[in-house]
């Protein structure tokens, strides 16, 4: 490298530093922050339960989701965060940007900096790189939408395109920070092994079962999902199966699988991998994080747009941007437009009426945003109090609803335009365009659209729009009342071998 240097001209000097700079050994990073780099694993005591409720802390050695006193949900405290307050913001800036381009192979697992582990301080102090389980999550590309579909909802937008995750949606942060936790209990002592369980639409159980299966050849380490029956794609079940996991389908909807879950958790000594762990929500934060520092810590004119089903992404985008404000990091809070199918929509009727009641949705009909498709919101009461917390600081949340023939359309129409989002991800773009049309957000501001998951694990849907398939009176669980569209129908043509006939099908003339 260092003869390259010499014999090439100045320009070719810059260019090669800048590669280095883009690579980085430890040794290369700068001196005022090279011993910051490798996070430091603070004790367990850094991290405590906190019963949203009452306020009680409960330490991180047990196996806890709800306040033993009240029920009340729990939050993960991290007790250093008023000493990282201290701290310069832009410091604290170049410290988790630069981890972002470590990639020295003398240090075990540092790959990991390239996923929610760059935010050690913020997301879990406690657990340091040795415990760290990455598989490539977050990091996630940002992409801009074509002119067309900037005009087509009313204003500017970005993709963050969380499908592009190792498990095919924005899970693998929570997953990463949960199961990196159980791990560090495991390797330290403080368990002697776990079964981690989730109830899923289809995402989390992929995720979860996906994360521990890095850690089920330990004794004792096993992994389990219950599932909606013939509510999850086919894509979607195939993968805790991969994983070696076992899986229960329980005839019903999500909320019932839910509700069996946390009966488990309460009474058994199981590992809760649903977003009402509060270590989910820590990973999660990150997608924040990331979209601040994408916008340079400049969050003045943005919206940012999350479908809403068990509310845990939407909690952990409110508290990741709070905790970017309480840091200094950023001195203004983006507008935030949650979304939800109308036949799924508590959070948008609380918006409206300010009365949370939850959705019984078998008497609302099914919906396309199938893994967004919850009555009974688990993080709700986090979201109402965040909510408040931010409206407060001078932040504010949106919700708005759509309906399913939106859902469709819209992904339909964004697949069209290189964007590859899933329903759930038509489903945010119908929010966008909604929220512009309602005037929550305006056309001078940019927005950032949260892709959760991926087209090609939803295309199914798909294919039941092109054959008319999503309306159907007699099979209720599938009457989605979606009618195709002519222009959106796409379906494969049958051609003999004969380049006559397949340039007169494609219309070519000579
Ligand atoms: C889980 C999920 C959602 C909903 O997120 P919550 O945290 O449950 O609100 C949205 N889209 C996809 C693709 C999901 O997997
Ligand atoms: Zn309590």
């Amino acid at each position: 490298m260092l003869v390259f240097l010499v014999f090439n001209s100045s320009r070719k000097i810059f260019i090669a530093v800048l590669l280095v700079r883009f690579k980085m050994l430890l040794k290369d990073m700068p001196n005022d922050v090279r011993d910051r780099i490798i996070p430091v694993a603070r004790p367990l005591d850094s991290v405590m339960y906190e019963c949203i409720t009452c306020g009680k802390n409960y330490p991180l050695t047990q196996l806890l989701y709800t306040c033993p006193d009240d029920k009340g949900l729990l939050n993960v405290r991290n007790n250093t965060f008023d000493e990282l307050r201290q701290q310069d913001p832009d410091m604290l800036k170049k410290i988790f940007s630069l981890r972002k381009s470590l990639d020295d192979p003398t240090i075990i697992n540092d790959q990991a900096l390239h996923g929610v582990f760059r935010w050690q301080e913020l997301v879990m102090p406690a657990v340091g790189l040795e415990d760290v389980v990455y598989l490539g999550e977050a990091n996630t590309p940002v992409i801009a939408a074509n002119p067309f579909m900037n005009e087509y909802v009313g204003t500017t937008f970005q993709l963050k395109h969380d499908g592009i995750e190792p498990s095919v949606s924005f899970k693998d942060r929570g997953m990463a920070s949960a199961v990196s936790f159980l791990n560090y209990l495991y390797n330290n002592g403080h368990l002697k092994g776990f079964l981690g369980i989730c109830a899923s639409t289809g995402d989390t159980s992929a995720s979860a079962t996906l994360y521990l299966s890095a850690l089920t050849h330990n004794e004792g380490i096993h992994s389990a999902v219950l599932l909606p029956k013939g509510k999850v794609t086919p894509a979607q079940l195939s993968q805790p199966l991969a994983a070696g996991a076992q899986v229960l389908e329980v005839p019903g909807v999500f909320d019932d699988c839910m509700d069996v879950v946390q009966e488990l958790a309460a009474n058994y000594d199981v590992a809760l991998l649903n977003s009402k762990n509060g270590l989910r929500i820590l990973g999660q934060k990150t997608f924040a994080y990331e979209t601040a520092e994408r916008f340079a810590y400049d969050m003045k004119d943005k919206v940012i747009v999350v479908p809403i089903g068990n509310a845990g992404n939407v909690t952990s985008v409110l508290s990741g941007f709070l905790d970017l404000y309480e840091l200094n990091m950023i001195d203004t809070l983006p507008k935030i437009v949650g979304v939800q199918s109308e036949n799924a929509d508590p959070v948008v009727t609380w918006y409206e009426t300010d009365k949370f009641e939850k959705v019984d949705v078998t008497q609302t009909g099914p919906s396309t945003a199938q893994a967004a498709y919850i009555g009974n919101p688990v993080s709700f009461p986090r979201v109402e109090k965040l909510t408040q917390e931010y409206r407060s600081k001078g932040g504010n949340l949106h919700a708005v609803r759509v309906n399913e023939q939106e859902i469709m359309d819209n992904m339909l129409l964004a697949n069209r335009n290189g964007l590859t989002v899933c329903t759930q991800g038509g489903e945010a773009i119908a929010g966008l365009k909604a929220a512009v049309e309602k005037g929550y957000v305006s056309g001078t501001e940019i927005a950032m659209v949260d892709s959760t998951s991926h087209q090609i694990k939803f295309a199914g849907f798909q294919m039941d729009y092109y054959s008319d398939k999503l309306r159907n009176p007699s099979d209720p669980g599938r009457n989605y009342g979606v009618i195709p569209k002519k222009e959106y129908v796409n379906l494969p043509q049958t051609v003999q071998k004969d380049v006559t006939a397949v340039a007169q099908t494609l219309g070519l003339t000579k």
